[in-house]
């Protein structure tokens, strides 16, 4: 049984965030962000300055949905039908256009042909089976840390496979080395541990990351990672501190990286003294 939290909660809030909101509600989002760089995570989650996605956020988002409509369906029983998630992918692909900007790096036609490839081949080869009903699918979940003096932990579990195991769906343009996978991913991984042993009273069987590769020709890397180990929520309850102390001091400094090549805020961060 899975604690399920308000829609409300999770949604982004159009007026400015006080620190003192965000210091009592963290998400591996936010962690992530304030890890990747803090001024950043002070336009994103602080000023809330609004910007379209790009066209890899964009391409991400569609997949997501179709793979939603695809573990739903298994969920309900229903039939895998192709043709029903095609309709759906493009459905979306042009409706969604109609409120976000995409500022397309490559030809549109060509990423919309990469990406449906790339979800054909995922179907072909994902070792969840036609029949296997999902545990949860698309699941908002909190955990009060507070014994822990952490502030709440909210997500939302993509899809738990039968018999417990957490899966997160990536689509990325390269392959992925599994090691640096389960690194990169850590803090999403162990907020996803957590947050189910704590909705369920229960350990997660496993963690899974299914990367969609956009290659020419589309490949699926499947990296499988037992439960989360002790160390891991160390480590994840350590960053939370961290996040709640650095928010604390408004600690919103600039961290010039690669990463700044594909920054929404890059005009705001030039701007910024
Ligand atoms: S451009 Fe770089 S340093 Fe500036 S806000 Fe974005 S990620 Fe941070």
């Amino acid at each position: 049984m899975i604690a399920v939290l308000d829609p409300v909660q999770v949604a982004a809030r159009p007026e400015p965030n006080p620190t003192e909101e965000l210091q009592k509600t963290v998400s591996a989002s936010r962690l992530n962000c304030w890890l990747q760089c803090r001024l950043k995570f002070f336009f994103r989650y602080v000023l809330q300055l609004p910007r379209p996605p790009s066209a890899a956020m964009f391409v991400g988002s569609i997949a997501h949905q179709v793979l939603q409509q695809w573990n739903h369906g298994r969920w309900r029983k229903e039939p895998f039908q192709t043709e029903k998630f095609k309709a759906w992918f493009d459905s979306q692909w042009t409706e969604e256009q109609k409120t976000s900007k995409i500022k397309w790096d490559d030809d549109q036609a060509d990423e919309r042909a990469s990406a449906w490839k790339t979800l054909e081949h995922y179907f072909l080869e994902t070792p969840i089976k036609a029949d296997e009903r999902p545990e949860a699918v698309e699941v908002p979940v909190e955990a009060d840390l507070s014994h822990h003096g952490l502030p709440r932990l909210i997500g939302i579990l993509d899809l738990v496979r039968a018999g417990g195991t957490i899966v997160d769906f990536k689509v990325t343009g390269k392959t992925p080395d599994p090691e640096q996978a389960i690194h990169q991913h850590e803090i999403q991984l162990s907020c996803y541990g957590v947050l189910y042993r704590d909705a369920t009273s229960r350990k997660e069987a496993g963690l899974e990351l299914h990367h969609l590769v956009r290659t020419k020709t589309p490949k699926l890397i499947v990296t499988r990672i037992g439960p989360i180990t002790q160390q891991q929520e160390t480590r994840l309850f350590k960053v939370m501190e961290s996040y709640v102390d650095g928010v604390g001091r408004q600690d919103f400094v600039p961290s010039p990286s690669f990463g700044c090549a594909g920054c929404e805020y890059f005009t705001e961060c030039r701007r910024w003294s």
